[in-house]
């Protein structure tokens, strides 16, 4: 079996910030830090439409899927992603990742843990709970409410960005990869189920990749089977315990938090560099 590498949780820029998304950029970083085969997430946070503008973009000679385009001339895959507020039976709110769904195909904002399980299924994506045990994570709902870990198609066991730490989230990796493992021993039905996600969620052209993970090849007869390939293989990942990189990307989130509180102030008082949002 063909082993390719796949970062599946990147947003290429902070939401709002002025640099333009460069195609080719991209998928050189790609090429060269997931090599041939390799897999990039896209990823969306509503309302920014990261992936849809990345794919209207110019460069690179590109094959459309529909929910994923194919370089063929780099080798390079690149599946849209969207990521999620989402409300629990608490009023708690909390983020969740879903791969795989159409161009142009977004979930809606802030709908209930039950009716985004639906829409994902509906829309032909597969939902994951991302930085679990982070800031916005589902961890501790799942912790208690471990009947739902049974509708989830992977776990995010690593994300690069949550290397850094913030008061009440610390260690929140290990303890991702800590639950993920327990639930899998104390349930083994979800071995045939859950699977492992290992991702950088960077906000930089330079973050792509650094955290990654080993997967079968993608098989690219269509848009079904690049969903069913994600799917089977971040389980056959965990149970195979596939080899990956797990990078702390402290850089990375001060960057990304640094622009953030920038585009807030900026936002409230109302001072705009030219080309801002
Ligand atoms: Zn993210």
């Amino acid at each position: 079996m063909d082993l390719v590498k796949a970062d599946l949780h990147n947003h290429l820029k902070t939401g709002g910030w002025f640099s333009r998304i460069n195609v080719n950029e991209v998928i050189d970083k790609a090429r060269k830090r997931l090599g041939s085969g390799g897999v990039l997430g896209v990823v969306n946070f509503s309302p920014t439409r990261r992936y849809e503008d990345f794919a209207s973009f110019p460069g690179y000679e590109r094959q459309d899927f529909g929910n994923a385009l194919y370089f063929p001339n780099q080798d390079i895959i690149v599946v849209k992603g969207e990521e999620m507020e989402t409300i629990l039976p608490s009023g708690e709110q909390v983020d969740l990742l879903a791969l795989g769904m159409n161009k142009g195909q977004h979930p809606k904002p802030r709908r209930t843990l039950d009716d985004r399980l639906k829409e994902i299924k509906e829309m032909g994506g597969i939902l994951g709970a991302d930085h679990p045990f982070h800031k916005d994570g589902i961890g501790p709902f799942l912790e208690i409410h471990k009947g739902y870990l049974g509708k989830f198609d992977f776990l995010e066991v690593h994300n690069g960005e949550c290397a850094l730490w913030l008061p009440g989230y610390a260690k929140a990796n290990e303890k991702a990869l800590e639950f993920f493992n327990h639930v899998r021993t104390q349930n083994p039905a979800l071995c045939n189920t859950l699977g492992k996600l290992v991702s950088s969620d960077g906000h930089s052209i330079y973050e792509i990749g650094r955290s990654n993970m080993s997967l079968p090849s993608i098989s690219l007869r269509n848009r079904d089977s690049i969903v069913s390939s994600l799917r089977n293989g971040m389980v056959y990942a965990a149970n195979e315990n596939l080899p990956c990189k797990r990078h702390n990307s402290y850089d990375g989130a001060v960057d990304h938090i640094a622009k953030w509180v920038y585009l807030k102030v900026a936002r409230k008082t109302k001072i705009f560099p030219t080309g801002c949002l």
